[in-house]
């Protein structure tokens, strides 16, 4: 490792100084720690929120669970009422990676991050949930921008994600059997707001799918997801799968994933 600084705020103003000042956020170090390990990130100091008290917890605010951003996936994946609220949002953070894994991935930083490949982002999309940040609220349509981009300044940090509880949800994967990200993942919802089908894994990042939206809200069944073609020319090929296989999962997954929502 390079020689960094270490700095521990215990509130939120703190830490966001500190990064306005050029520090990077630590959350759980899942993926920071990792690139700093391979020297694909160099920070001088890291700002670690693990002392942010008000960052953690869960909590449930009208029809909404507010999850705050140091919450670990192995406490929303263990959390009662998220388990009979909202199960598809438990069973997603209870699959992912490896136990070590949900025991120190924050949803913050798997937001934050905005991994192509990774399972939160479409639960946020899907839910039409609101990034809760240190300056404002931003809603999740407006929010992913792209490869490990988001509408997150600089000195912005996010402090919590408000999830509005669907009707229906459920999410759907395939693991890649190394690291268990999804080679493809679909998030459904049926809610206040409609049908969103969110998708991860398949492209530059999480995308919503208008052909499965508007299918679905005519007939919210797995046979209304068969019956639509998906496009797969701005699809990801690489090693692991072609554009067109993974076209073909979002179709299958979707369906599969109606079908749970469905009990
Ligand atoms: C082996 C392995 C398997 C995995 N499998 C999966 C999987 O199946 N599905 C999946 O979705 N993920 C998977 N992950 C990712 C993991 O779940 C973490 O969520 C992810 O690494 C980021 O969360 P973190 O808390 O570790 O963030 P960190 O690594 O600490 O930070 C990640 C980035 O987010 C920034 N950041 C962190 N918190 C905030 C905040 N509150 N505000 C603003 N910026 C912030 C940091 O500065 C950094 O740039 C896997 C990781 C590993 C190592």
């Amino acid at each position: 490792m390079y020689a960094f600084t270490l700095e521990r705020p215990a509130n939120v103003a703190d830490a966001a100084k500190l990064a306005a000042a050029g520090g990077k956020v630590l959350a759980g170090g899942q993926t920071l720690l990792a690139s700093m390990k391979l020297r694909l990130s160099a920070p001088e100091q890291l700002v670690d929120l693990g002392g942010i008290k008000e960052l953690a917890g869960i909590k449930k605010e009208g029809n909404a669970f507010v999850i705050g951003a140091m919450t670990r996936h192995l406490d929303v994946g263990s959390h009662a009422e998220i388990k009979a609220a909202f199960p598809a949002l438990a069973w997603l953070a209870d699959h992912i990676g490896d136990r070590q894994v949900r025991a120190m991935g924050t949803i913050g930083g798997s937001v934050a991050n905005n991994d192509p490949a990774a399972c939160y982002p479409s639960a946020v999309l899907a839910s039409g949930a609101t990034v809760v940040t240190s300056k404002r609220e931003i809603a999740a349509d407006d929010f992913f921008l792209g490869l490990f981009t988001t509408a997150l300044e600089e000195d912005e940090l996010i402090t919590a994600i408000r999830f509005p509880i669907p009707k229906r949800a459920a999410y759907e994967k395939l693991r890649q059997k190394a690291s268990n990200f999804p080679l493809v993942g679909v998030f459904v919802t049926q809610g206040d707001s409609g049908v969103r089908v969110a998708v991860t894994g398949a492209g530059n990042g999480v995308f919503r799918h208008k052909g499965l939206e508007d299918a679905l809200t005519k007939s919210f069944s797995p046979e209304a997801a068969a019956g639509v073609k998906i496009d797969s020319s701005d699809l990801n090929s690489d090693l692991h799968a072609s554009a067109a296989y993974r076209a073909n999962l979002i179709n299958v997954l979707t369906q599969r994933a109606v079908k749970k929502a469905l009990g």
